[in-house]
Order: C-alpha cells, then sequence, then structure tokens
C-alpha cells in the first residue's frame, strides 16, 4: 500500500455531526500535541454555538453546518477527513475508507448517527428526513404535492404536521394520542387545536448558518473549507449526512402545491399495512371495492388518481403524492460490524459502558449510533436527541482522555436527570425526568395544570416526591421543578397546592 494512503492517529473519531464534532474537539483541546482525526462521510460538520446552560441540566443551543476547515483552524491538531468508513478492523486498531485510506488509531470513537427507520426501502414514493440532502428532496416534492401521508408520532413528525401548509396532511399515529414519545394524551388535547390555528408569522432570518452543496460547480466554491482528502468532490446520496436538529425546517419553505393553511387530519391507532403504486392499486381487489363504495368513509380519499395508496391497519386507504416515513432512525452500524465482535442493544445500538466504551478495546461510541448500556440514574432516560448527542460526545472525549491518562472519571452528573428543552407547536416544551411516568407503571400520581392556549402543566409525583414534568409554555417553572426533581423532597404534605397558580412556588421553596 502507498504511504500516503495509510495514516497514524493517536485520537480518531468518526463522524461529524454532533456528538462527533463535540468529541473530536474536547480531545484536540485536551491533547494540543497529538494527533486527533476526524473522519466522516458528509462535506459539512455539524458545530455547537451559542451554547446556553439554563439550568443545572437543562442546555440550550444552535447547531451550525459549517466546513471542516473552521475546526482545522480552530485547532491545529485536529485533521478532518472527509471519506466514509467501510470497514473497521478492531484487532488491528485500524479503519478502511471508500477512497482506499487506511487509518490506525490508538483509540477510536464510533459517532456514526443512524439512518431514518424507512417504512419501505426503495420505494420512491416513501421518504425519510434525516439531513439536509433530505430535507431538500422533501421540500422539492411537497412543493407540488396535494395529499401527503405522515407515519409516525416522534417529534419529527410532531414538527412535520404543524410545519406543512398548502398540502392536505393525513397522520397516521399508532398511538391513541399524538406525541406520544413526548408526552401524554392531557398535553396531546393541549396541542391539537394549534393544527386547526393558522401560523403565526415567523421572522425572516433563518438562526443556523446553512451551507448548501448542489453539485461540482456548487461544491468548487466550497472547497476551500471542504478539508480533507476530497475537496470539490460532491457526496453521494447514499453517504449520510448528519442528522438535523430542532431548526430544521427555519429557511426553507414546507409549502404544498394547494393554497390552504394548515389541513391536518389525524388516524389515530393505526399504522400502514400496505403501499400500492398506482399500478399496483388498479389491479388490487381494493380498487374494485372502492368503485362500488367509494362513498363510504372508508374508501373516500382514494377517489382521485394518486401516485401512490397507504392502506391503513384501520382500514382506511390514502392516495397521495407521497408518504413521509417517520417512525424513528436505525444506529449507522454496519460498517463497523463485520468481523467485529460488538455488543448491540435491542434497538440494534453499539451497547456502551458508563465510560462510553463498547465491547471492543479502545473503541467508544457516542450519539445516535450508541445504546448506553450501563445501569442509568432512576431519572434519566436516553433518547435519540441533540443534546444527548452532544453530552455523550463530550463525556466520551473525557473518557478516551482518562484511559489515556490512566485516571478515573465518573459518570457525569448530566446523565444524572433527563432533561430536554424544544419546541412544538410553537409553544416552548419542557421536559423532566420520568417526564411520561417510563417505567413507573401504577405507581405513580400525576397533577395537571391547564389553561388553554396558554401553558399545560403535568407533574409525575411517586411515594410523594417529584420524578418527571412535563412544561408547556411559558411556565417559568422548569428550574424549580428541577431542584425538586434533584433533591428528592417528600411533597406529600404539598398536596395539589404545587401547581396552584396564586402561589409563587418559586419563592416557596427557595
Ligand atoms: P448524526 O448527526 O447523524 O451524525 C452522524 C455523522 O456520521 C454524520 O456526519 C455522517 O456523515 C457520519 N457518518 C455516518 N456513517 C459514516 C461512515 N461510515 N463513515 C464516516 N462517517 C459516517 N433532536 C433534538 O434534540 N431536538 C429536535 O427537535 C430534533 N429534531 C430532529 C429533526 C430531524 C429532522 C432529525 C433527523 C433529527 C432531529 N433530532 C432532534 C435528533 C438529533 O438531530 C440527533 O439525535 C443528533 O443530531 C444525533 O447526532 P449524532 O452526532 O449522533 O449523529
Amino acid at each position: 500500500m502507498a504511504a500516503n494512503t495509510e495514516k497514524t492517529f493517536k485520537f480518531v473519531v468518526v463522524g461529524g455531526g454532533i456528538a462527533g464534532v463535540t468529541c473530536a474537539e474536547q480531545l484536540a483541546s485536551q491533547f494540543p500535541s497529538a494527533e486527533v482525526a476526524l473522519l466522516t462521510a458528509a462535506p459539512l460538520i455539524k458545530a455547537v454555538c451559542n451554547f446556553k446552560q439554563i439550568s443545572k441540566t437543562l442546555e440550550e443551543f444552535d447547531v451550525e453546518e459549517r466546513p471542516s476547515s473552521v475546526l482545522e483552524e480552530k485547532y491545529p491538531n485536529l485533521r478532518v477527513i472527509q471519506s466514509a468508513v467501510k470497514r473497521l478492523h478492531a484487532q488491528q486498531h485500524t479503519l478502511q475508507t471508500v477512497d482506499g485510506l487506511e487509518i490506525h488509531y490508538e483509540k477510536l470513537c464510533i459517532c456514526s448517527g443512524g439512518r431514518p427507520k424507512l417504512l419501505a426501502q426503495d420505494n420512491p414514493y416513501v421518504l425519510g428526513i434525516r439531513d439536509t440532502d433530505s430535507a431538500q428532496e422533501f421540500q422539492k416534492r411537497l412543493s407540488k404535492a396535494k395529499r401527503i401521508v405522515v407515519v409516525g408520532n416522534g417529534g419529527i413528525a410532531l414538527e412535520l404536521v404543524y410545519e406543512v401548509e398548502g398540502c392536505e396532511v393525513i397522520w397516521a399515529v399508532k398511538d391513541k394520542a399524538i406525541g406520544n414519545t413526548f408526552f401524554d394524551a392531557g398535553a396531546a388535547q393541549f396541542l391539537i387545536p394549534s393544527l386547526d390555528k393558522d401560523k403565526p408569522e415567523r421572522a425572516a432570518t433563518c438562526k443556523r448558518a446553512r451551507y448548501t452543496i448542489e453539485g461540482p460547480a456548487a461544491t468548487q466554491g466550497l472547497a476551500v473549507g471542504a478539508g480533507g482528502d476530497r475537496q470539490g468532490q460532491s457526496r453521494g446520496l447514499e453517504e449520510p449526512g448528519s442528522a438535523l436538529g430542532p431548526d430544521w425546517h427555519e429557511g426553507i419553505s414546507l409549502r404544498g402545491a394547494e393554497e390552504v393553511s394548515h389541513r391536518v387530519s389525524v388516524e389515530y391507532q393505526s399504522e400502514v399495512k400496505q403501499i400500492y403504486t398506482h399500478q399496483d392499486f388498479l389491479l388490487s381487489p381494493l380498487s374494485f371495492f372502492i368503485f362500488i363504495f367509494s362513498s363510504t368513509v372508508l374508501f373516500s380519499h382514494t377517489i382521485g388518481s394518486w401516485p401512490v395508496y397507504a392502506q391503513l391497519t384501520n382500514g382506511k386507504t390514502f392516495g397521495c403524492d407521497f408518504i413521509v416515513s417517520a417512525t424513528g432512525v436505525v444506529p449507522n452500524t454496519e460498517p463497523f460490524l463485520h468481523g467485529n465482535n460488538f455488543a448491540l442493544a435491542e434497538d440494534s445500538g453499539l451497547k456502551v459502558d458508563d465510560h462510553m466504551m463498547t465491547s471492543e478495546p479502545d473503541i467508544y461510541a457516542a450519539g445516535d449510533v450508541c445504546t448506553a448500556g450501563w445501569e442509568p440514574s432512576h431519572l434519566w432516560q436516553q433518547m435519540r436527541l441533540w443534546t444527548q448527542a452532544r453530552q455523550m460526545g463530550w463525556y466520551a472525549g473525557r473518557c478516551m482522555a482518562a484511559g489515556v491518562l490512566s485516571e478515573t472519571i465518573e459518570l457525569d452528573f448530566c446523565f444524572e436527570l433527563f432533561s430536554h428543552i424544544t419546541k412544538f407547536f410553537n409553544y416552548k416544551v419542557v421536559l423532566l425526568g420520568k417526564f411520561n411516568g417510563q417505567g413507573l407503571g401504577l405507581n405513580q400520581e400525576l397533577l395537571v395544570r391547564c389553561t388553554k392556549g396558554h401553558e399545560y402543566v403535568k407533574v409525575v409525583l411517586s411515594g410523594g416526591r417529584m420524578l418527571g414534568a412535563v412544561l408547556i409554555g411559558e411556565t417559568d417553572l422548569e428550574e424549580t421543578f428541577e431542584n425538586l426533581i434533584l433533591n428528592q423532597m417528600d411533597l406529600t404534605s404539598y398536596g395539589e397546592e404545587l401547581l396552584n397558580p396564586n402561589i409563587d412556588i418559586e419563592d416557596y421553596f427557595d
């Protein structure tokens, strides 16, 4: 092998998403004289900016897509190589990339993220949304669409159905209420009216700097900063980019071909049973029934000619322009598994211990690709979110450093309490601890305060102690509730007064 295709680094991080970039930055700053490599399939990296620690565990930040040169300028010992990993030889401590590079490492961190779990592979009418490319493809298809079917009940589906205008949206959720991943039926009830209202005007500016790459000409312009060994080349769609985050739809118009604002119909407790192309549909027995029963509820949505039809488990069939599959992600582990001995979790993630170490020596993992395999604090659970990708990447970097320096390191405080701050349907949403009573079964008591169109506050108590909370709207309760959850104070004597809007709870527990 020619010498210039072989490289050796003390630390190698795979993945230019939040987890990988944070990990690489941590290592590069802690070991200024060690060579650190960040290997990534995408030409742009994700950088955390405007980081704000809102309370002990709640954090907020923006994410910018940046050319990799920005990282290399900031850390002279950090080299960004744009080339997808195709094979890992864990025993030999070697990675092979699609461009024929062979990279040797002392310590490796895999942060290759996930890819959308698609309802159907290779069906041109089924789209997943993960990165900038797929969001742009979605936008392009939407601009000509009159009706789409959105399948899924997580954060992406929630945002999508709220943001799309000018197109009828059929939203198939497998649960009895919307947003089941994030909150309960009460909160869903609070949010549902927003789907019938016009959306408030948004500020025209986009807070995330976005670099677009549209073929060779545009890529040339980017080559100055693209870094790595493939400057000037455009990325194939099969090579995954980094996952988008909360503001992925800002700056792109999510407008269909019709002159309507919101038009969302929710199909509860339903999943997709079968997808028919136009041709298959005409030949199927279903089309015969529809011909006869087209005026019934079950088949009224199939009238007209559509490129694709989705038959749901509730018996209804919908013709539409395309289907959005927003049913979660599958960890991107494939290039790393062959010939190695990784312990995998049930969700196919690389299982990591409380030092973010996989079961293979000197290999760590962080972000969407990994699954926390340690016994977690009773107030924390893993969710594949931006904040956790940052926290895991940062902590993995510290653990790798501690491993090299033979130092001991304690599980970071951020894994003590689950906390997440986001926006749904234009409301601020804060989730704390066991916000949905996860794992508590009947052993929980709920207190709820709700003012329609203004706020929804839910507290989860068990044995008189607060274990979780959902705060929707400008409640200003997050810090106080976070403290009450962390200090596990017995709140039995306060009863329902805890949510009495006339009591200034902040002063009360000061
Ligand atoms: P990724 O960002 O997926 O990065 C993986 C990186 O690995 C990429 O750079 C990719 O190019 C690289 N890679 C993959 N395979 C290889 C390979 N073989 N060789 C080299 N490089 C490789 N989270 C929130 O907290 N709030 C939200 O509101 C929210 N909204 C979201 C909306 C959308 C549309 C999506 C898709 C996700 C959303 N998320 C949200 C989730 C959040 O974006 C992810 O959890 C987080 O970005 C994961 O970061 P990561 O670094 O682990 O992975």
